[in-house]
């Protein structure tokens, strides 16, 4: 029972933006991290968290899932705060290791062939640092944390948003949080919805996500009925002798939809065709194998061999042979930045008129995913960096919408069943947070934080 204590609520990255989540909490003199993560859209020291904000350091962090937007800058925080002990669900903890190790990778070949000076931000060896130092636990297991003189507990719950995802009940003596971070409340292929909080835990602050806060219900289609319509869309190309091309991001899209358009052949509603991957995408799905208790009880997993590898696609003879005859290709990155294998394909399929590219995600407005999306016939596009312009002859450009984040209706009723005193919106766009402040508080006091401001909540 909360004996009414404040705690102060700083934000080093992800509040008013999608991206670089991280969050202080302190109490008493001590503090904790929710998140450690990276802007996806911004480079070098830009897309780290305001570490500077943090006067001391934290006595732990606490890591919702493996996406770098959570996690990506872990190991440089453990560079400016050597010994910093990290907490996450077992899955997560063998996810978070493969993600940083490729990030190490993305930040060489950055600093390679664009010359950003700050990459890579950490090295490999500080991967496997920020790793000796992280503990898996299970879900709804409440564990102490390294907070010396005072008893503080975290608990993680389902999220239902990808492999090992969740969200953290965190308990300081007198004042009880609950971090939503991304959580899905739809079924997905694999993934079951997240796990409602028992109506017993009394809440003083929640910290929602806000991501579809600016997206009205009418518009946000069901995973389930858009999954038929993906199926149609790809078996109309292949019969037409083309290739279809899906970015996904790596972690969580590629293996839904792998497994998706495999039960489709099986069915015998999409022709057989190979299926492609790629090598982080691969690379997860045998972590997501090692763990089929953690998939919903309705996921039938197919073995990582039906599906092949995409290879190098900068080399002319590998993207040759990708597309001389129908296949699917499920590639990063899935909202097609410059330069990656997704960009790169879709260059290739552009040229011609009997191919398909079918978005399933979140798109960003600035993205180059975007841009072809509401592209015209003829129009030129430039997919990476020192390459020439591509004039588009490719119609059969769409976007489904395969959402692992829960639209602003099931959001409001997470606060409705949850009634917390605070409410904390974080991980939106302005116009999301604006949209849920107005409508989805519930007559608890709310606020929405932005980089670099600290506020004070009561119990
Ligand atoms: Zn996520
Ligand atoms: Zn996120």
């Amino acid at each position: 029972m909360s004996n009414g204590n404040p705690i102060n609520f700083c934000v080093l990255g992800g509040g008013g933006e999608i991206g670089a989540s991280c969050f202080e909490v302190s109490c008493n003199g001590h503090s904790i991290l929710l998140d450690s993560g990276t802007h996806p859209k911004k480079e070098g020291l830009e897309s780290l968290p305001a570490f500077s904000l943090l006067s001391r350091a934290p006595d732990a962090a606490l890591i919702s899932h493996a996406h770098v937007d959570h996690c990506g800058s872990l190991p440089y925080l453990l560079r400016q705060f050597p010994g910093v002990r990290s907490f996450a669900t077992v899955p997560t903890v063998r996810l978070v290791d493969r993600m940083l190790h490729n990030s190490v990778s993305v930040m060489n070949t950055l600093r390679k062939e664009r010359g950003i000076e700050e990459y890579p931000l950490y090295e490999h060896e500080d991967v496997s640092y920020a790793m000796r130092l992280m503990r898996g636990q299970g879900y709804q297991e409440w564990f102490d944390l390294p907070t010396r003189g005072i008893e503080t507990k975290a608990c993680f719950n389902h999220a239902g948003h990808v492999l090992g995802s969740a969200s953290v009940l965190l308990k300081f003596p007198g004042h009880t949080l609950f971090y939503t971070s991304d959580i899905c409340e739809t079924d997905q292929e694999l993934m079951s919805r997240y796990c409602p909080l028992d109506r017993s835990v009394e809440i003083d602050t929640l910290v929602i996500e806000s991501t579809h806060g600016a997206v009205d219900d009418e518009h946000a289609r069901v995973y389930e009925a858009e999954i038929p319509k993906l199926a149609d869309a790809v078996a109309g190309v292949l019969r037409g002798g083309g290739v279809a091309l899906i970015p996904c991001f790596a972690l969580g899209r590629t293996q839904e939809i792998t497994n998706i358009i495999a039960r489709h052949q099986e069915a015998g509603l999409i022709p057989r065709a190979p299926i492609y991957a790629s090598g982080l995408g691969r690379a997860i799905y045998e972590i997501y194998e090692k763990f089929p208790e953690y998939l919903s009880p309705n996921a039938e997993l197919r073995p990582l061999n039906d599906f092949k590898r995409i290879g190098n696609v900068w080399n002319h003879e590998t993207m040759e042979k990708l597309l001389h005859e129908p296949g699917i290709i499920v590639a990063t990155s899935g909202m097609m930045l410059e330069n990656t294998p997704s960009a790169l394909i879709a260059e290739a399929l552009t040229r011609a008129n009997h191919h398909g590219i079918f978005f399933v995600g979140y798109l960003d407005h600035e993205t180059l995913g975007y841009k072809l999306l509401h592209s015209q016939i003829g129009d030129k596009l430039r997919y990476g960096l020192g390459r020439q312009p591509v004039e588009r002859k490719l119609e059969n450009i769409k976007r489904f919408h395969f959402s692992a984040h829960a639209p602003r209706k099931a959001l409001q009723q997470v606060i409705h069943h949850i009634r917390p005193k605070n409410v904390v919106f974080v991980h939106g766009d302005a116009e999301a947070i604006r949209w849920m402040q107005d409508n989805a508080a519930n007559g608890c006091a709310n606020f929405a934080p932005t980089i670099g401001q600290t506020i004070t909540l009561e119990a």
